[in-house]
């Protein structure tokens, strides 16, 4: 069975979906691996290390890609890499099935079977496969350090000969993957943190690392999965008029608030930045998915009166090294679930292969994708 990783190509895109390590544990499974020469560069892993590792690197991605049996990538191909793959074979990377309408479609005409990784279900045994999750707590740790690196204040409070200075307040909007590791990472850095999000369930996971849970008069917006459901704007409302008192005490806000599949919920409007101290932070993590602060510009920096709006788009790229490490590991090991003997076996009543599978034999098999497909349209 053959494995090919090629560069990604996406502007920007700095991971790679397999490193040497990773590939080994592959090879050791009987696969064959092949990456396009310079995969890995960008995440600080040279062609010589895949080498190393067993790796065959190919100068130009095309043949690798045609004569693949499963490809590993970290964004969702283009049509032009679509197009080189040959029918039946498998593909895993992030796929964005509610925003990548044709590409998706264009997966099924090619008769790929695709899975993607951000319908994943989230079961246990699937832990070790969930990217969203390794990206997610990437995201969240460099949010406040983003936050830290530009507020015009210390993070802990500070003693010293000449005062005391008091630490920064800190507020996480969401308190999912990505908002618990930033809870943690502000903590560690001894900021004040306190912390929302609609799911009460989160409260003492919050509380655990050492926050504060803000909890609001409103009804739980608790879904399918774990997962939030998609608010209506009458409660959006309430809750922006609930949390502006918070808000406008914060230093910094990060803000992680996403229901999978829609636009990001509107939690931050442009009056309650206002409200803000100048000198403040909102690093808004929703960014790319229409963002939760009304005044976010996705991949770039907005000052607004003093207040920086900080809307950076794919923040996991930016620690490349590790969050390829760790992508690796969770493709490998959802890649490594279907491989028997070395050899592809694809087994749909399992129920990790089965929700994640986009396309195959032609058609788009997954209901969720279909969904959202039908919602995105
Ligand atoms: P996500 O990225 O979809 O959303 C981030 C957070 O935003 C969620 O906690 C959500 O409740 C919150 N949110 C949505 N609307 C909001 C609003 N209006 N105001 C404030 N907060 C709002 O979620 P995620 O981080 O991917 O994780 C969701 C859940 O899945 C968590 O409970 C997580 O622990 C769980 N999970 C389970 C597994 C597993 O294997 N069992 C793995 C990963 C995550």
């Amino acid at each position: 069975m053959k494995v090919a990783v090629p560069k990604e190509s996406e502007p920007g895109e700095k991971r790679v979906a397999l490193v040497p390590d990773t590939a080994k544990t592959l090879i050791a499974a009987g696969l064959e691996v092949s990456v396009e020469h310079d995969a890995g560069t960008s995440a600080y892993l040279a062609d010589e290390a895949y080498e190393k590792a067993g790796v065959k690197v190919e100068d130009r991605a095309g043949t690798m890609l045609h004569y693949a049996d499963a490809v590993l990538k970290v964004q969702a191909p283009r049509e032009s890499e679509i197009s080189l793959l040959k029918k039946g074979a498998v593909l895993i990377s992030f796929l964005q099935p509610a925003t990548q309408g044709d590409i998706v479609r264009s997966l099924a005409q090619h008769g790929i079977t695709s899975f993607s990784l951000e319908l994943l279900p989230r079961i246990s045994r699937a832990q070790s496969m969930d990217a969203l999750s390794s990206q997610a707590s990437a995201s969240g740790y460099k949010a406040v350090l983003m936050a830290a690196d530009r507020l015009g204040k210390f993070f802990p409070m500070m003693m010293t000969a000449a005062g005391t200075v008091a630490p920064a307040r800190v507020l996480v909007m969401g308190a999912g993957v990505a908002g618990l590791q930033a809870i943690a990472t502000a903590r560690r850095l001894g900021a004040v943190v306190s912390a929302y999000d609609v799911r009460p369930a989160v409260k003492e996971e919050v509380q655990s690392l050492g926050a504060t849970f803000i909890e609001l008069p409103l009804e739980t917006q608790e879904g399918e999965g774990g997962y939030a459901r998609e608010q209506s704007e009458e409660f959006l409302s309430k809750q922006r008029e609930l949390i502006g008192e918070h808000v406008a005490k914060s230093d910094v806000v990060i803000t992680t608030a996403a229901v999978p599949g829609r636009r990001a919920p509107l939690l931050v409007t442009k009056d309650m930045v206002k409200g803000m101290r100048p000198g403040s932070v909102i690093v808004d993590l929703a960014a790319e998915t229409g963002g939760n602060v009304e005044l976010t510009q996705a991949g770039k920096d907005v000052d607004v009166g003093g207040v920086t709006i900080l809307g950076t788009r794919n923040v996991p790229s930016t620690m490349a090294l590790h969050t390829s490490q760790l992508y690796a590991r969770n493709v490998a090991n959802l890649l490594l679930n279907m491989v028997k003997n070395g050899a592809l076996h694809l087994d749909f009543s399992d129920e990790i292969t089965k929700g994640s599978c986009v396309t195959h034999g032609g058609e788009i098999v997954s209901d969720r994708a279909k969904q959202l497909l039908g919602a995105a349209s």
